[in-house]
């Protein structure tokens, strides 16, 4: 599994999450596969309150932003307190990344190159995000889950998470089905069938059914070109010039 990997890598790999909401973990990852693989220990979850870092008896984590403006934001003391720690007690003071919309935008690739590693510390911001002393003292990432703004960074850390523990080995049953999903090739991935053959009128593509593995895969990836080059330029311009550059 190591070797697959093309480094020493050795599991579980480990998520730890500074939130304000513990309770909001491991939440749908604590079901179907990736629950399945988090009992098994294949990956593991820890939470850390960032309000356990307050420093007064209010126990505040956020104030008014300076300049003026509405909302408030999370204190660069109190979440620095959060992050050192976690540092000193992490392996290898590996990545920290802060969901934000600002961020370099989650896609696949980052996925698999989150996966590569032996773990990653994730924080989510609340209220208007967090003072931004604290981003660059402490060489904190930015990742985005998309162009729009959340509540919150919890969910957002949900998707993060889910995209990468499934790349995990043994999570799928099936690790061919990540070679041949959206995105793998960049592509994608082409339309699926299954039973009943005559629905509603409709029969599933004849091609499927002839048993002609050759002539399936040809039809597969005809189909996974043409939606990508419809709903997705980007990602087919993208295809087209690395195919042009494998010759
Ligand atoms: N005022 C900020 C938005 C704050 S939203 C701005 O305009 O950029 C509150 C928190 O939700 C953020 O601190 C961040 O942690 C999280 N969040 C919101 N949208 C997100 C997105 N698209 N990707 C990742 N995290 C996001």
């Amino acid at each position: 599994m190591t070797e697959e990997r093309g480094k020493s890598w050795s599991p579980p790999w480990s998520a730890t999450v500074l939130t304000l909401f513990p309770e909001m973990f491991p939440g749908p990852l604590g079901q179907s596969l990736a629950g399945k693989a988090l009992k098994n220990g294949i990956w593991r979850l820890e939470t850390v309150d960032i309000r356990d870092f307050a420093r007064d008896k209010h126990r505040s984590v956020d104030d008014a932003p300076f300049g003026g403006g509405p909302g408030m934001v999370m204190r660069p003391d109190v979440l620095a307190d959060a992050v050192d720690h976690v540092a000193a007690a992490s392996r290898d003071g590996g990545r920290v990344i802060y969901l934000s919309p600002r961020g370099r935008r989650l896609d696949q690739a980052m996925a698999r190159e989150l996966v590569a590693q032996d773990g990653i510390v994730l924080i989510c911001g609340r209220f208007e995000g967090v003072d931004q002393r604290v981003l660059e003292e402490r060489g904190i990432e930015e990742v985005s889950v998309g162009d729009f703004v959340l509540s919150g960074g919890e969910t957002a850390a949900l998707v993060l998470l889910d995209a990468v523990v499934r790349l995990l080995p043994g999570v799928i049953g099936d690790g061919a089905a990540l070679e041949e999903e959206s995105f793998a090739q960049g592509l994608l991935e082409y339309p699926q069938y299954t039973r009943p053959q005559n629905w509603e009128g409709h029969e599933v593509p004849e091609v499927l059914t002839s048993g002609h593995h050759g002539n399936i895969r040809a039809w597969r990836r005809a189909q996974a070109e043409e939606l990508t080059r419809e709903r997705r330029p980007d990602l087919w311009e993208r295809y087209l010039r690395s195919a042009k550059s494998r010759g």
